[in-house]
């Protein structure tokens, strides 16, 4: 193999459509005149011809008839009609002899589509020589037929060798795979290829719509760099194969010459831009997505590199630029798998499809695998399936998107009753903490802070109601009043703090000699306590009265500032009539002068109204 640059001669062998490599055959050496008959129809050239490098691309035409006369061309190294990147122009000569009178026209094709300049010198017995120019500096519509592959309509008259000449100039690479088809023949086998790039395209074609249809629809990121990736491939095929020359600027020769390592700058940005969007390597793998991202600025420098510069000195790096980036979509879909990203593993697998189309591809064209429809089409083949794959990974990856999101719709929504309930468990205690705070400042409002027994205020709404409901139920109604004897003396003596003392003595006191009645007992202002006791006449009033006495003086007071003081209380009973006072002042008057009365017989006794009137 003499390839200047092997990997770039890989490249274009992976990509294009139809192989000059995979033409290669038994190696013969070109002596003689090749005899051509109808019957065979089609004729490989490869092992026929002979040719030589004019590494100048000098020579003249008489040159190189002087130099094949002189034996300065060769047969081709192993058969193999392709040389990779070359300087200069190619000649290669074969001279055939067609043994067919009925068929007098063949047709010769170069199927490799990007030559830039091919000149064809037809020598006849008679010295006549004929020439015709072809390739893609060419308009399209100069060509024999309207067909992707440079080609040449021979005049081949029955029984006379003709001298075949033909000088090859080319900046992509130098591939000169010749065949010689009858036009039978050659319809034949333009069919089968037509009906194969058809179905390709027409493969991308349906998938392209699908998914811009999703696109359109869902929205996301990912399917337009899945429809721009394989826009872009479908567009590097399209020039490879020659069709974009034939059929969408047949006139422009620039873009002709441009398409191939545009085209591939921008598909390759589409790839990795895509994989970057579908594995998430934003989240996943942010060193792994950074690497992307220079990759995909270095093929925008190629996109604009490939229109400033010639088509030699940006395809090689092109080139290399398409094999580190295979390599490195397959890295970052690994990594991404090994991440736990379920959807890489679809991704890996569309990824191989196409790797393993290109293997076959490429095998087929090194001579290791034989050449059938599904081998010499692995491209085709492995691309449109991993398109397919691609395009079910992207479903899948939404699926799984979709579940992700509800999963976490869901959990979120039980988290948020969790603490909705919590909220509202913290919220009730609280209420209720305030409940009771509430209960007990209102409490509070309503007790004396030094006894702890009523207010004077609370008792005097309270003492109102009893009032008005034994008045309307026509009960009785004793009111008692007591008031702690020579008080004023206890503070002068023993201090404020043990008359305090003795205050809540007095105060407990009465409380518990009250407990088994129903009565309201409250302070009433200084030393001096008011009792209500409904329901309860004079004389059971009296006998409670005397109890309260009692209670009251019952043992000395003991207070721990001080020493213990003697106590005792004088109490004033008055009785109220149902239906005769509905005044609670009056009521209380009446009670205050029996207290009165309690004072001036001596204290420490009880003392009715009637017996104080
Ligand atoms: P009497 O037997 O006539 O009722 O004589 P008394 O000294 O008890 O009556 P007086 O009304 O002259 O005195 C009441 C005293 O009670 C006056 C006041 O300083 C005292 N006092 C009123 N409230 C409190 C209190 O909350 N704590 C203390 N330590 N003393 C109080
Ligand atoms: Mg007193
Ligand atoms: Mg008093």
């Amino acid at each position: 193999m003499i390839l200047a640059k092997p990997w770039t001669a890989w490249m274009l062998a992976v990509f294009a459509l139809a192989s000059a490599l995979s033409a290669a055959a038994p190696v013969r050496a070109a002596a003689g005149a090749i005899e051509l008959r109808a019957d065979a129809g089609e004729l490989q050239l490869s092992p026929h011809v002979s040719y030589r490098h004019d590494t100048a691309g000098t020579d003249s035409l008489e040159d190189a008839w002087r130099r094949l006369r002189t034996g300065a061309f060769a047969p081709l190294p192993d058969g193999n009609p392709a040389f990779g990147f070359q300087d200069g122009a190619f000649w290669v000569h074969a001279r055939v002899i067609n043994r067919d009178p009925a068929e007098q026209r063949w047709l010769l094709v170069q199927t490799y589509p990007l030559s830039d300049r091919l000149d064809l010198h037809l020598r006849y017995a008679d010295g006549r020589v004929v020439h015709q120019a072809g390739g893609d500096t060419l308009p399209f519509g100069e060509r024999a037929i309207r067909y992707r592959h440079p080609n040449f309509m021979l005049d081949l008259p029955a029984g006379e060798p003709v001298d075949i000449l033909l000088r090859v100039q080319s900046q992509s690479s130098m591939q000169v795979p010749l065949v010689l088809y009858t036009p039978a023949a050659f319809t034949e086998v333009s069919r089968d290829a037509q009906l194969a790039i058809g179905l390709y395209y027409g493969i991308l074609l349906a998938l392209f719509f699908y998914n811009l249809v999703l696109w359109l629809v869902l929205r996301d990121g990912s399917y337009f760099w899945y429809l721009f990736h394989i826009s872009a491939f479908g567009l590097v095929l399209f020039c490879l194969n020659g069709l974009g020359f034939e059929y969408l600027w047949p006139d422009n020769i620039w873009l002709a010459d441009k398409s191939v390592p545009l085209s591939i700058s921008l598909a390759l940005i589409g790839m990795h831009q895509f994989a970057r969007v579908f594995l998430g390597l934003g989240e996943r793998w942010p060193a792994g997505n950074r690497v992307s991202m220079l990759a995909i600025a270095a093929f925008a420098g190629f996109g604009v590199a490939a229109v400033l510069l010639p088509y030699r000195l940006i395809t090689p790096a092109v080139s290399l630029a398409v094999l580190a980036s295979i390599l490195w979509i397959t890295v970052v879909s690994v990594v991404a798998l090994r991440k736990g990203y379920a959807p890489a593993r679809l991704f890996l697998l569309s990824w191989a499809m196409f790797l393993g189309g290109t293997a076959v591809f490429t095998l087929v064209a090194f001579g290791v695998l034989p050449k059938t429809f599904l081998t010499e089409y692995g491209v085709q083949i492995g691309s449109a399936l991993e398109m397919l794959f691609l395009s079910i990974a992207l479903s899948y990856r939404y699926a799984s998107l979709r579940n992700d999101n509800e999963r976490i719709v869901s959990e979120a929504n039980v988290q948020l009753e969790r603490k909705v309930a919590q909220r509202t468990r913290a919220l009730r205690s609280a209420l209720d903490k305030l409940e009771e705070a509430h209960e007990r400042l209102h409490d509070s409002s309503r007790r004396d802070g030094l006894t702890g027994l009523y207010n004077r205020s609370h008792f005097h709404d309270a003492f109102e109601r009893m009032l008005i409901a034994c008045n309307r139920e026509r009960r009785p109604l004793s009111l008692l009043m007591v008031d702690l004897d020579h008080f004023k003396s206890i503070n002068d003596e023993h201090g404020h703090l043990v008359g305090d003392e003795v205050l809540r003595t007095a105060a407990r006191r009465i409380g518990q000699a009250l407990r088994p009645h129903d009565a309201l007992l409250a302070r009433f202002g200084g030393e001096e306590f008011v009792i209500v006791l409904p329901g309860t006449d004079l004389h059971d009033a009296v006998a409670i009265a005397e109890e309260v006495r009692r209670a009251i003086s019952a043992e000395a007071c003991a207070s721990p500032q001080g020493p213990s003081v003697r106590i005792s209380g004088s109490v004033g009973v008055h009785t109220v009539v149902p239906g005769t006072v509905d005044d609670i002042d009056d009521a209380l008057q009446v009670a205050d002068q029996a207290l009165y009365a309690a004072k001036a017989h001596g204290r420490d006794c009880v003392r009715t109204s009637i017996s104080a009137a």
